[in-house]
């Protein structure tokens, strides 16, 4: 059995009884993803599960889905790219829990007390699942803004040492 997530997260109550969340939330109800991508094709989704570990942790595991439409950064055009994160969250009240953490684990620090709206930790997780540098793949591409011969982007202490994509790009089609 799941039900919607509540408005605000009670991880201690949440977790104590084992609870499970899934549901639908519409673009609209997550203005920062809203500014990150054109439209979401239908809701995002999120499924979600709140128990105590061996340590008495609390743990918050799940799935967060969404298809998304995005620009393509090298010929403006739309994208779908299809959105999902892994969630594998333990509730820290202290930094100094962190470093008892798994590694596969991230903290997610909530002061005793602390309210903390459901949603954003679905919207969080979709934000973090965005790529990059969104852009079709070659040949699904209408249109080719990369110049061949342009000074660098960004000019110089902008680039950093095999992290430049666009430098990258410019190797491949060389190599091609
Ligand atoms: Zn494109």
């Amino acid at each position: 059995m799941s039900e919607t997530l509540p408005v605000f997260l009670e991880p201690w109550r949440f977790s104590d009884l084992a609870m499970q969340f899934s549901g639908d939330v519409p673009l609209a109800e997550m203005p920062r993803l809203g500014e990150a991508v054109l439209r979401l094709e239908g809701d995002a989704h999120y499924a979600l599960r709140f128990q105590r570990d061996a340590r008495r942790r609390i743990r918050v595991s799940g799935q967060v889905t969404a298809n998304a439409v995005l620009t393509c950064q090298r010929c403006l055009g739309e994208v779908a790219y299809p959105l999902s994160g892994e969630i594998s969250l333990a509730v820290i009240e202290g930094l100094a829990e962190m470093e008892y953490l798994p590694e596969d684990v991230e903290p997610l620090l909530l002061e005793p007390g602390e309210r903390r709206r459901g949603l954003d930790l679905v919207e969080d997780e979709l934000l973090l699942a965005l790529p990059q540098i969104p852009r079709h793949e070659d040949e699904g591409c209408a249109g080719d803004l990369e110049p061949e011969s342009s000074p660098p982007i960004g000019g110089q202490g902008d680039s950093r040492d095999g992290e430049n994509p666009f430098a990258r790009l410019a190797e491949l089609k060389k190599g091609g």
